[in-house]
């Protein structure tokens, strides 16, 4: 029902809320090394506001679509910096695909919801593979869900194909110099660390896996 597909979203954004609790000091460490350091900080920003947010939507009795477009709206309101924006927009994009796509097969569904939210970020951000940002973890996350439902995989073995190929992808950051946002600067120092943005959003689609697919 949409009722539990509400709580499905409140549950998954109180254990993102969590993970970002614990990767905070991590997060702005990786941050420090060529950007500004408030990397951990404006995640945990974000996300306990739109965690915040899906639960006074849920409360109110709205579905797990206006839950996550609130969610995603209080992410960019909040959370400060350019990644709470694009999170925002992502999450805003996720929201508008779960709408137009009610009954699909599951890892079809969540195929094309990580699509359209990486096309988001791609489209707010401007960043192509290769710029050393959250798109080099996310593209590779989407299109490897799209591979997995389209060879007819279930759910779980879609997702974990997926979060390996994002975690993988935000590692393989450390070998590249940034080409966009504040880490640009100082792009040599970067090189040997991961991009933060791409470490969190690999982080963040593991913590999601473990509430979304049973
Ligand atoms: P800020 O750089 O404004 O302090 P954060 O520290 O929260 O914001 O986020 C930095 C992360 O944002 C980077 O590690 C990178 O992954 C991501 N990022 C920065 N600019 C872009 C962009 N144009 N497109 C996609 N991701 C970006
Ligand atoms: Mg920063
Ligand atoms: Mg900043």
């Amino acid at each position: 029902t949409d009722a539990a597909e509400a709580q499905v979203v409140v549950a998954t954004l109180a254990r993102v809320r969590e993970l970002l609790t614990e990767l905070e000091p991590e997060l702005g460490r990786l941050d420090a090394v060529a950007g500004d350091g408030d990397h951990g900080r404006g995640m945990l920003r974000g996300a306990g506001a739109a965690a915040d947010a899906a639960a006074a939507a849920a409360d109110a009795g709205h579905g797990a679509v206006a839950c996550l477009r609130d969610a995603g709206r209080a992410w960019a309101d909040r959370a400060g910096g350019t990644s709470g924006v694009l999170w925002g927009a992502g999450i805003g994009a996720v929201a508008h695909a779960l709408a137009a796509r009610p009954v699909a097969d599951p890892a079809a569904r969540a195929a094309a919801a990580a699509r359209a939210g990486v096309a988001a970020v791609v489209t707010l951000g401007g960043a192509k593979q290769g710029d050393k940002t959250m798109v080099d973890a996310a593209e590779p996350f989407a299109a490897a869900l799209e591979q997995a439902a389209g060879a007819g995989q279930a759910p779980a073995a879609a997702w974990d194909a997926a979060l390996e190929a994002a975690r993988t992808a935000a590692q393989a950051t450390a070998d590249l110099r940034p080409r966009l946002g504040r880490a640009r600067p100082l792009a040599e120092r970067s090189v040997g660390t991961p991009d933060p943005g791409a470490v969190s959003f690999a982080a963040i689609v593991a913590a999601v896996r473990s509430t979304v697919v049973p």
